[in-house]
This record gives structure tokens, C-alpha cells and sequence, in this order.
């Protein structure tokens, strides 16, 4: 997409839309405070000007006219006034009118800005999908990571997108816990996501990225990282609180250890069994070298 203005550090879409075209409006994420997140550290939080916004949106109509979906950046774009999102979704339609479905990232402030009817109204222009940052269901990690919300909260966001008929993908975040907490995480994660009952879920492994707090955090002797068999273990653990009535879960980052797919919940008993294996050594993991590749 090399016509198109992209401004930042990094180009961050989910692993599922790489071959949608990316459509910068926000740079930056307007939180910016989670202890573990590299991507948008020294970047402000803004918004891209309309004229730019509508010449990548014309690039992408000119070179792009076939694709079937789009995906909006930055980190929380959601986060923009209903107004403008209306404006832009409108635009988008017209001038890619073969697209099927609009993806974008959002955070459960986000979320909380905008009614249900306002959801369903970003829905009847083709938003399909929201890419929902959880991370964790337990309350004392969500607040060590400074990510600025409660279980309570991301349960009802999350169901709100649902209600409006929108896919949920929620994204979860293994080795965030404080040292100690892995099983609550864990385990309090699984019940949220049984709750909130998404289409998919990606548990990825937090890396530890100079830069962050939580390297600092590490460097100074405050927080141990998991090791590859503790990262399991609560993979396992939150897996098995999962009771999910349809949808995805998935663990296949390119920062995992393990990669899994698990329909749900037909294949949970058979996921959790190789989980066990995997702990007792009978299968092998990707080696370390391996991670992030
Ligand atoms: S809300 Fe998302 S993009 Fe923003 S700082 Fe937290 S993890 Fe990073």
C-alpha cells in the first residue's frame, strides 16, 4: 500500500487482516498507558485530516478496486466522535462499493462512547468487525497494566458490540499477571470471555519490549517474566475456564509457544489434552529462537 500516507512507528493490523487494506484515520491510540504495549510510545494521539483520508481513500479505489475488506488504523479508531465515523464509513462505501466488510480495533472506552443504536448505525455501513483489546478478566492485572478499565466493563462493551450484530474478536494477553497472579488471570479471563461470548479470541504472549514500563519493570527486579512451561500452564488454565457457545479460539501469534485453534466448544476437551501433553513433554514447542519470527 505504498500510495497511501502512513504516519508512526509501525503498521498494526490483526494477523486476519493482512490482505485487507489498511486505511490510516487516527495515529496513535488515545490511551497510550498500557505497561506492556510498545506501539504507539512517542507517537501523539490525533486525527488524520479529511484531505489526506479521502486521496488514500481514492489510491485505494484506484489500485485496490477488488478487495473485499478494509481494515481502519490506528490502535482505537473507534474512539472517533460518531459524526466523523458515520462521514468516513459513508465514504468508504462509495468509493469501494465492492467491499463486504470494515474492520477496526477498539478499547472498551471506545466502546462505551457510543450507544447501541450508534453501533447498529455503524453496522448498516458495513463495520463487520471489531478487534476487541481485553487482555484480561481479572481486575488486579487489568490495573497493573494501567489498561484503564474493570471486568465488569469490557463484559458489558463487549456484549453491547455483539447486540448490535457486529463480530467480536477479543484479544487476550498471556504473562501480564502480577508475579504470582497467573492462575486468577487465568482464570477470571476464561470467565469473562464465557460472558461475553465472542466470534473469536486471540491469546497472544506478552513480549517484553524495551521501552515499556514493564521492561523497565523487569530490568529492576519487579517483575519476573513467565517461563515457556508457566506460559502454558495458564494458556491451559484459561482455556479450560473458557465455555464458549461458538467461535474461535486461537493462540497461532507469531509470539506463541504453542499454536492453537480450537473450534469451540467441540474441540476444547481434545485442545486441553494437547496442552497436557505439551506440559509433560511429549510434544514439542516452537524453540525460542523461533518467537516473533
Ligand atoms: S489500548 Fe491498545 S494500543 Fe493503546 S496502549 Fe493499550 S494496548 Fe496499546
Amino acid at each position: 500500500m505504498s500510495g497511501m500516507h502512513y504516519e508512526g512507528n509501525h503498521i498494526i493490523r490483526p494477523p486476519s487482516e493482512a490482505r485487507s487494506i489498511l486505511l490510516q484515520v487516527t495515529v496513535g491510540c488515545s490511551h497510550n498507558k498500557c505497561i506492556f504495549c510498545p506501539t504507539y510510545k512517542g507517537v501523539r494521539f490525533k486525527i488524520k485530516p479529511d484531505e489526506i483520508i479521502l486521496k488514500d481513500l481514492d489510491y485505494a479505489a484506484n489500485n485496490y478496486f477488488n478487495v473485499r475488506r478494509l481494515f481502519i488504523m490506528d490502535g482505537d479508531a473507534l474512539i472517533l466522535p460518531q459524526k466523523k465515523l458515520v462521514w468516513l464509513l459513508e465514504q468508504i462505501n462509495k468509493k469501494l462499493p465492492l467491499l463486504e466488510r470494515i474492520g477496526i480495533y477498539a478499547n472498551a472506552k471506545a466502546i462505551k462512547r457510543k450507544t447501541l443504536e450508534e453501533l447498529k448505525e455503524l453496522k448498516d455501513l458495513k463495520l463487520g468487525i471489531i478487534y476487541y483489546g481485553i487482555e484480561s478478566g481479572n481486575d488486579e492485572t487489568l490495573k497493573f497494566v494501567k489498561k484503564g478499565t474493570t471486568h465488569q466493563e469490557l463484559y458489558e462493551q463487549g456484549r453491547k458490540v455483539i447486540e448490535a450484530g457486529i463480530k467480536l474478536s477479543c484479544t487476550v494477553l498471556l504473562g501480564i499477571a502480577p508475579n504470582g497472579k497467573s492462575y486468577e488471570h487465568a482464570v477470571d479471563t476464561g470467565k469473562l470471555l464465557t460472558k461475553i461470548d465472542p466470534d473469536y479470541v486471540g491469546a497472544l504472549t506478552v513480549m517484553i519490549v524495551p521501552g515499556t514500563e514493564l521492561y523497565d519493570m523487569v530490568q529492576r527486579g519487579e517483575f519476573k517474566p513467565l517461563n515457556q512451561r508457566e506460559l502454558l500452564v495458564e494458556l491451559k488454565n484459561m482455556l479450560e475456564a473458557t465455555n464458549m457457545t461458538h467461535g474461535l479460539f486461537t493462540s497461532n501469534h507469531a509470539s506463541n509457544y504453542l499454536p492453537l485453534k480450537v473450534k469451540m466448544p467441540d474441540e476444547k476437551e481434545e485442545a486441553l489434552k494437547m496442552l497436557e501433553k505439551a506440559l509433560k513433554g511429549d510434544i514439542p514447542l516452537r524453540e525460542e529462537w523461533m518467537r516473533g519470527l
